[in-house]
């Protein structure tokens, strides 16, 4: 396997990625809070997840790739405060729990198909791992991690060594100001269970009182679940690093005495006019919100790649329609391959052309295979472009397509084997091309303007025309 380097939340280094077992990679991922619609802020998260997913499945390793939706138990704030963000959300619309929050997983997994994100192996809910989550409190209060107040039980942190390891803190045992309440025993104790007791909807009895599971604990019982009390690599955002990712590792430390994933990757924040988007300030776009500007909802995946991934990103309209051109201008590069290809172009083979073809292909696995970094990833693509351009006739279209689509293993634009254009259109075009040839020009121009109608343009020379579908 490609040595590949990643940024380790745990220990803030980076690292080579080692498996735990060969070849095969075990990976979960905090997913979404369906109460509400899902933002660019988020799916930059699951694009990064995506791209590193995607390198290690062209690297040949076989992945499984775990991620739960949270339908119970993350209230308002991340203090254990407030209301369930599903049960208000469920009043407000006058809709059932359960609906509310299948209206909005489903919206979300449509942006995964807009952005080519590839569907999780198992997708997990939490209201479906309530017996998990049930066991593990029942562990926690025989071992002496769970202490009983008036609204739940909580979870006693300064029971667990190390509890701040994954936090930029010191581990002076003071990590999160969130907790108001005063009985509590640390102050970054945390609910693994609410007690309530409506009659309603997603609540449960249990032997230790009528409620619903604290947030943190879905992660803990599914992950484990499914992919093992030891598994390779755990991602979310970087606002996960204090309270839910520091609560997870703790809870399976209660567990099973051990941090429960090797390697943990953080994306980092969207910041869209110099504050952080979010649903409570309303600043925020959702990736349909572009289309009818006549953007591409994968332009929002290119536009992703500009940033390091653990760094903040600054949005604009303006940076997302930069990026939409330079998008389309690849689509319109791959589109003029196929072109050649396709029409049997004569083809006048360079060999130094072709080896150099090799050394683009090199210079990306190194930058992907170097924490993902995405930005100068993106610079060799173009600069392979550049160079097939100057040696158009040169180079086998095959070979040039056969490199595409190795890259799009990784970035996910979806290139296609075949021409994307339809034959239909292609057949109008080489009725033009030979019209043109036999100087009918009326007879070629009509055949244009019908291509044209279509929402087509051509791209014509003495050797060749390509037709394509954006304008960019
Ligand atoms: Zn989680």
């Amino acid at each position: 396997m490609k040595k590949l380097v990643l940024y380790n939340s745990l220990g803030r280094e980076l690292q080579e990625f080692v498996p735990i077992e060969e070849n095969k990679v075990k990976m979960y991922a905090c997913g979404p809070t369906v109460y509400n619609y899902a933002h660019i802020g988020h799916m930059r998260c699951y694009v990064f997840e995506d791209v590193l997913r995607r390198i290690l499945l062209r690297d040949g390793y076989s992945v499984k790739f775990v991620m739960n939706v949270t339908d119970v138990g993350h209230l308002d704030s991340d203090s254990d405060t407030g209301e369930d963000k599903l049960k208000k959300q469920s009043t407000k619309e006058g809709k059932s729990i359960r609906d509310v929050a299948m209206f909005y997983e489903k919206d979300f997994f449509h942006n995964f198909e807009l952005l080519n994100i590839l569907s999780p192996d198992i997708v997990a809910r939490a209201s479906e791992h309530i017996k998990e989550q049930i066991k593990i409190v029942e562990e926690f209060i025989e071992k002496g991690y769970a202490y009983k107040l008036e609204d739940g039980w909580y979870f006693d942190t300064s029971k667990v060594e190390g509890y701040t390891c994954l936090n930029c803190v010191k581990d002076d045992g003071v990590v999160q100001d969130r907790i108001k309440a005063t009985d509590k025993k640390n102050k970054a104790d945390f609910a693994v269970w609410k007690f309530s007791n409506n009659g309603g909807e997603y609540e449960w009895d249990t032997s230790f009182g009528r409620g619903f599971p604290g947030w943190h604990l879905e992660c803990t019982a599914m992950s484990m679940k499914y992919l093992g009390n030891k598994f390779d690599i755990h991602m979310g955002g970087v606002d996960h690093i204090p309270v839910h990712h520091t609560n997870e590792i703790a809870q399976a430390k209660a567990l099973t005495g051990d941090v429960v994933a090797n390697y943990w990757l953080h994306s980092g924040f969207l910041i869209i006019d110099g504050e952080k988007m979010s649903k409570s300030k309303g600043n925020f776009y959702r990736i349909t919100d572009f289309e009818e500007q006549g953007i591409l909802p994968l332009s929002y995946r290119y536009y992703v790649y500009g940033f390091a991934y653990g760094k903040t990103a600054s949005f604009s309209i303006e940076a997302l329609k930069a990026a939409d051109n330079a998008l389309k201008s690849l689509y319109n590069f791959e589109t003029k391959i196929h072109f050649i290809k396709d029409l049997d172009i004569s083809i006048d083979c360079d060999k130094d052309a072709e080896e150099k073809l090799e050394s683009f292909v090199e210079e990306f696995d190194k930058c992907v295979h170097n924490n993902l970094d995405m930005p100068k990833a993106m610079e060799v693509v173009w600069n392979f472009v550049k160079f097939v351009n100057l040696n158009l006739l040169k180079i086998s279209p095959s070979k040039i397509i056969d490199i595409l689509l190795d890259f799009d293993k990784v970035l996910g634009f979806g290139f296609s084997l075949d021409n994307p254009i339809s034959q239909e259109i292609i057949e109008l075009g080489k009725q033009r091309f030979s019209l043109k040839k036999s100087q009918k020009y009326e007879e070629a121009d009509s055949i244009r303007d019908k291509i044209q109608e279509k929402g087509y343009y051509l791209e014509e020379n003495k050797e060749y025309f390509v037709i394509n579908r954006y304008h960019g």
